[in-house]
């Protein structure tokens, strides 16, 4: 007999991109929704099309785009959102649109400013008149677990009656507790007339490090839709995280008996690609992604663990993509070799991209002895952020000079877009420094360096550097990235990643006004 599927809703490109300092572009935003399809989970919301210009391209350039699963944009309970998300989702194959508006006391009094029955009549017009567009509507009353259970009885009651086939019940400021969540699940079950026509879905925050606990409780209450996001990343102490809430059901399905679409063997490579295009890295301990979450890498190798890998494995590091030999190419790999794994691990590069990739491939084979995926996968975003065809400069140089006892001394060449090339010497507190100031010599920006982190790629001593650096211009906080096996070299381009990224005018403002988070 198969058994029952809960619904995977990722809400990444949403909730998780909410959060300050995330911001990524449409084309970081397609290839983390080009992943999530290769994970196949049943629902990508990719944004709030009301938000912004940019949010509603990026909605629209993912409906386009990436098929085989559900896209959902999120609108408040407005006619002018609702019309928006209806436009941005006109090209996907299964659309959703979902409406949201606040139910709780303090969420209606200091908010929306709306008394009980507004709120339910304000909601079910936002159903309706979603349904017009839309068979696949969800709606969720914002900061359900702070509404009084009879009210939110009678708001389910009345989305149901009006056409929304979820209904998403969130967690919005991660206050609840499981037992109690579980039991709002069950009271709604027990007491909206109809519930069996809807999918009752939940919508965790991390706030109380609840989020994965609460969502799990409430399945087995009876929930079948869960909202996640990738790494748990999302606004405050984030979302629930997706690959907990998956190998959690799959690990224990002797406990739970359902299952999930998800194809857990993806989990790794979403991962890592969140935490690149957003800058947000995994703890070394984070549960299913982190560094140490695996047994075999912490050393317990040397004691019986080897014998059998039960005493302290409950999940194959396999199941969720790692895998101990991703040695892949060499110095002798061919071209083909190389497209062959770009679209293994889930890229799809034009033959220009390619060309680029596998020329710095060459030069990093002669660099280093061993290439992992990492290594293939960090190339490919390297050239993304160098070769943007936006891009105002490109590091031709970096030349630095630094002893003890002494002030370092760095020098950097930039390529203008006018091809004009420019040298200026810099001189700082530390090697990073000098060359942030050169070059800050020849942008004229004076920028502000919030934070500066350095991750190596892979193992080893000759292993590729990822530089992430966040920088504050005139109230703008970009994100640079940059990478190489030369750590200073990677600085460099991180900075000059950064300010490319600042000269460029990014389409702001709200398309109507929207300024309210979300569930
Ligand atoms: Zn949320």
């Amino acid at each position: 007999m198969e058994s029952e599927r809960v619904l995977i809703f990722d809400t990444t490109l949403r909730d998780g991109e909410q959060c300050p300092g995330a911001s990524l572009n449409l084309k970081e935003k397609l290839e983390i929704a080009r992943q999530l399809a290769l994970l196949k989970v049943d629902v990508i919301e990719a944004g709030f099309p009301a938000a912004s210009p940019g949010d509603f391209d990026s909605v629209r350039g993912i409906a386009q785009e990436v098929k085989g699963v559900t896209v959902a944009g999120l609108a408040r309970a407005l006619e002018k959102d609702i019309e928006a998300n209806a436009r941005a989702l006109e090209k996907a194959e299964s659309p959703r649109i979902h409406v949201f508006l606040s139910t709780s006391k303090t969420h209606r009094e200091h908010m929306v400013q709306k008394a009980k029955e507004e709120i339910i009549h304000m909601a079910v017009k936002g159903v309706t008149c979603a349904r017009k567009y839309c068979d696949d509507v969800e709606f969720s009353p914002m900061d359900a677990s702070r509404t009084e259970p009879d009210f939110l009885v009678e708001v389910v009651r009345a989305v149901i009656d009006a056409g929304a086939k979820t209904v998403n019940i969130p967690d919005t400021v991660g206050y609840t507790i499981p037992g109690e969540f579980a039991g709002l699940i069950r009271h709604l079950k027990e007491n909206v007339p109809g519930i069996e026509r809807a999918i009752l879905s939940v919508h965790c925050h991390n706030d109380l490090g609840l989020a994965v606990a609460n969502s799990l409780a409430a399945v087995q209450a009876g929930a079948r839709q869960v909202e996640c996001t990738i790494n748990g990343i999302g606004e405050r102490a984030g979302n629930a995280a997706m690959e907990e809430i998956v190998m959690a059901l799959r690990t224990r399905k002797d406990f739970f008996g359902l299952d999930t679409r998800v194809d857990p063997r993806h989990i790794m490579a979403c991962s890592k690609l969140v935490s690149t295009l957003t800058g947000f890295f995994v703890q070394r301990n984070k549960a299913i992604v982190g560094k140490n979450a695996f047994a075999h890498e912490s050393g317990i190798h040397q004691h019986g663990f080897l014998k059998r890998k039960d005493t302290f494995e409950i999940m194959n590091p396999k199941d969720v993509g790692l895998d101990d030999s991703d040695l892949v190419l060499g110095k002798h790999s061919g071209r083909n070799a190389l497209s062959h794994k770009c679209r293994e691990l889930g890229y799809d590069l034009t033959q220009e991209e390619l060309d680029r990739v596998f020329q710095e491939f060459k030069i990093l084979a002669d660099e280093k002895k061993d290439l992992y995926e990492d290594d293939i996968i960090t190339l490919i975003q390297k050239q993304r952020w160098t070769e943007d065809k936006l891009n105002i400069y490109k590091l031709v140089k970096v030349q630095c000079r630094f002893e003890t006892g002494s002030l370092p001394e760095g020098t950097v060449v930039l390529l203008s877009r006018d091809g004009q090339e420019h040298t200026a010497r810099g001189t700082g507190d530390g090697p990073v420094d000098s060359l942030y100031n050169a070059v800050d010599k020849i942008t004229g920006l004076s920028c502000k360096l919030l934070d500066y982190q350095v991750m190596s790629k892979t193992r080893g001593k000759d292993a590729q550097g990822e530089v992430t650096v966040r920088v504050l211009h005139e109230n703008r906080e970009v994100l640079g990235k940059g990478a190489g096996v030369n750590t200073l070299e990677a600085s460099c381009h991180a900075y000059v990643n950064a300010i490319n990224k600042l000269l460029i005018k990014p389409k702001t403002g709200p398309v109507s006004g929207a300024e309210v988070p979300g569930p």
